[in-house]
Formats: structure tokens, sequence, C-alpha cells
């Protein structure tokens, strides 16, 4: 936007326009019909007053703008000193800034709980527990079972860093041994819980895509669908080809999720029940990580639930063009 001396518009461009989300006359006219927010108006004003360029990060309506106000001379006259304000949106930039800072904080927060709890108990046994046999092996479990969570934390946070690493190694992954590996690394909880395990997939059925993060979708799947299913409750997956890729669904018959949590799940933390999250050795990024993957294979990921009848998870993948 270019404003003369007299502070009236003189040229605008469209984006500017949406940038401050009303259509802006061509006629000439003040610049402070166009210009509400008062910050940058009086960044105008300042420029315009003193003629010294200025540089400045402001917010409008609901984004934020790199603006700046630089003074021009055209000609002589009533239009001598102009003022050129551009504006840069790094709306999307903050947004994403800000983000990143709220995960450091986050993991920063989730990871004091066990480091808390290890400390602790590690003292309260050096001052004198550790000759108690039975504080002694109650203390050392929670240790264990704390330091397991703190590389749980820290697994599930490196592999939501590692999201976004490029598909590199595509190859033809059959889907059974992938399943089957995922069902057998939670062998014993099934177990424990009695659970029904039902699997429908073809023998051949594969699938041209990053072997690693796929096993991981579907083991993150399957380990929620048998952390919060009913004891002797069945978990089924099931698996077809579709036009140009594959069709997974992994349900169970379990706590189910409310509608109004359905959204929510799938962001980095969210937890419905945090106690019951926790004791499974749940971290609250099993679905965040699900989620990004999922888009990282350029699939798409749908959830179907009802609370206390059980959820069903549908991931549906395209083959990938192998990149050489
Ligand atoms: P967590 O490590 O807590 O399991 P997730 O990101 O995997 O974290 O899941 C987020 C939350 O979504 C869980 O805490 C749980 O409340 C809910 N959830 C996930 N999967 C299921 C499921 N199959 N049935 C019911 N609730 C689920």
């Amino acid at each position: 936007m270019l404003i003369n001396g007299q502070r009236q518009v003189t040229i605008v461009n469209t984006a500017m326009a949406t940038l401050l989300g009303h259509e802006i006359s061509r006629q000439r006219h003040p610049y402070v019909d166009d210009i509400q927010t008062f910050a940058l108006s009086r960044m105008i004003e300042h420029t315009a007053r003193d003629g010294e360029s200025r540089h400045e990060e402001i917010q409008i309506q609901d984004g934020t703008v790199d603006v700046d106000a630089t003074t021009v001379a055209i000609r002589k006259g009533p239009d001598e000193l102009q003022v050129l304000v551009i504006l840069y949106d790094v709306t999307f930039m903050r947004k994403v800034e800000q983000m990143q800072s709220d995960f450091v904080q986050n993991v920063s927060h989730e990871l004091k709980t066990p480091v808390t709890a290890i400390a602790g108990f590690a003292e309260t046994l050096l001052a004198g527990a550790k000759d108690d046999p039975e504080a002694l092996d109650n203390f050392l479990h929670i240790i264990q079972s704390e330091s397991q969570r703190l590389s749980q934390l820290i697994q599930d946070t490196l592999a939501l860093s590692r999201v976004g690493e490029s598909n590199d190694h595509i190859e033809k992954v059959t889907i059974a041994p992938l399943v089957q590996n995922a069902l057998n690394s939670i062998q014993q909880p099934i177990a424990d819980r009695k659970l029904h395990v039902n699997v429908e997939l073809d023998a051949d059925l594969a699938l041209e895509t990053n072997k690693s993060k796929l096993s991981q979708i579907v083991r993150n799947l399957v380990n929620n669908a048998v952390f919060y299913n009913k004891d002797g409750g069945t978990l089924s997956i099931v698996g077809v080809r579709t036009n140009g890729g594959i069709r997974l669904q992994v349900s169970d018959t379990g706590v189910g999720i409310a509608d109004d949590e359905q959204q929510r799940i799938f962001e980095r933390f969210y937890r419905v029940d945090k106690a019951r999250s926790r004791n499974s050795g749940g971290t609250g990024l099993g679905l965040a990580i699900v989620s990004e993957l999922v888009e990282a294979l350029g699939g798409s990921i749908h959830l179907a639930s009802q609370l206390g009848v059980g959820s069903t998870f549908t991931v549906a993948l395209p083959n990938a063009t192998p990149t050489k």
C-alpha cells in the first residue's frame, strides 16, 4: 500500500486487501478507512511524520504480519513524502514455532513425573528404606516401572520427530507377517486379558510402502486395541485390497471413545483417561504418531467408536511409487 503526504491511499494490491480482511477502494481515500489495527496505523503515522523507516511484527485479526513501513520521496508537492507499507504474512510460521515450543514444554512436563519418582524413591532407599526388605522390593519395582515409562516417552518422542523424515525405503511389504509381529510383541497382555483375536488378511495382501512407518502404525493401533479392551473382549484386524492400495481395520470391543473426544485423541499427549493410559504404559503420543505417519505415507485415518461398545480405526494407504 502506498500512502501519500495527505495520508491517502494511492496504490494498493489485492494481497493487502486479503490480509486486512476487507475490500479496499481503488479511489484515493484516507488510509485509516482500511487500517483498523491501532499498532499498524500508529506505525504508519510515525513513519509519515518523521520520515524514519520502521519494521515491526504486528497482530492483525487472526494472524501475524511482519510490517515494513518505508518512506519514499517521489516528487515535489503534496505527494512528496509517501509511505510504502509492505505486509508479510508470518502467521503460519509463528504457529509452527508456537507448536514446537508447546511440544518441548509438554515433553519436559511428561518427563518430569517419572524422573521425580525415580529420584525420590532412590533417595528414600538410600536414607535407610533399603534395610526393610519389603520396602526395598516395592520401591525397586516402582523405579523399574517408572524407568520403563521414561524410556517409552523417549522412544515415542523420537518416533514423532522422525515422522517427517523422507520415505526413502519404499519396498513391497506383506501385511500378514507385519500384523503377526505386532500381535507377538503384545502376546502376554492378550493372554492375561483373555482376548479373542480375529485376523482376516489375504496371505498375499501387500503394499508398496515404507515398512518401518507401516509397522509402527499397526503396532500402536493393536496396542491400543488391547489396552483399551475389556477382559474377554475381541480384537479384530481386517485388511482388504483397494484401488491402488489397502485398507486396514483394527477394531476392539473395549471402552470406546465419546463423540466429543474422537477428534482430540489424535492430538499429542491427549488422553481421555489419564490414569488408565498411564497404567497401561501409555504416553498419549501413540495416536498422534499414527496420524502423522499415515499422513506421511499419503493415507487417511478414520475412527468409528461408541462409548462402552468399542472402537474401529480404519487406515487407508496408497501404494507409493519408489523414489529412484
Ligand atoms: P496412550 O498412550 O494414552 O494410549 P494414544 O495417543 O495412543 O495414547 O491414545 C490417546 C487416548 O485415546 C488414550 O489415552 C485413550 O484414552 C484413547 N484411546 C486410544 N485408543 C483407544 C481405543 N482403542 N479404545 C478406547 N480409547 C482409546
